[in-house]
C-alpha cells in the first residue's frame, strides 16, 4: 500500500474552540480551518505542521463516535492518518492481510479526502485511517 506520510494525527476534544485557543497560544500553531463532518458526527478544525496536520475532533453529537471514545477513554489521542495514493486497493491489501476493516468502502472525510478506516483490534490498538487526495 506504500503510506507516503503521516497526513494528520486525530486528537478527541471536548470543547473544539478552548482547545483551538490552546494550540494557538501555547503551541503556537495556526488553526486554518473548522468543517463539520456529518459522517463522523464531529466538527474539525485543522492545522499545519511541516507536511503533518493535527486534526482536532470535537463531537456534535453524544452517541456519536468521538463522544464514545471521550467517555471511554477521555481526551487524546483518536487517530493516526496514512496518506495513500489509492484507498481502495490499500483497503484490498489490509484485508487481504487478516485486517478487520471499519470501512469496506471509502468514504468523504474532512478537505475532500477519500478515507476509510481499518479497526483498531487488528492493527496493535492504533485507529489507523487511510487518505487518499482526490
Ligand atoms: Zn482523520
Amino acid at each position: 500500500m506504500n503510506p507516503s506520510k503521516i497526513e494528520h494525527i486525530g486528537i478527541a476534544v471536548k470543547n473544539l474552540q478552548e482547545s483551538i485557543n490552546f494550540y494557538e497560544s501555547v503551541l503556537g500553531l495556526k488553526c486554518y480551518g473548522i468543517e463539520e463532518v456529518k459522517d463522523q458526527k464531529a466538527r474539525t478544525a485543522f492545522f499545519k505542521l511541516g507536511e503533518t496536520k493535527i486534526e482536532l475532533l470535537e463531537s456534535t453529537d453524544a452517541e456519536g463516535p468521538i463522544s464514545k471514545f471521550i467517555e471511554k477513554k477521555g481526551e487524546g489521542i483518536h487517530h493516526i492518518a496514512f496518506a495513500v495514493d489509492n484507498v481502495e486497493s490499500a483497503l484490498a491489501d489490509a484485508k487481504a492481510n487478516g485486517v478487520q476493516l471499519i470501512d469496506e468502502e471509502p468514504r468523504k472525510g474532512a478537505e475532500g479526502l477519500s478515507i476509510a478506516f481499518l479497526h483498531p483490534k487488528s492493527t496493535k490498538g492504533v485507529l489507523i485511517e487511510f487518505c487518499e487526495k482526490k
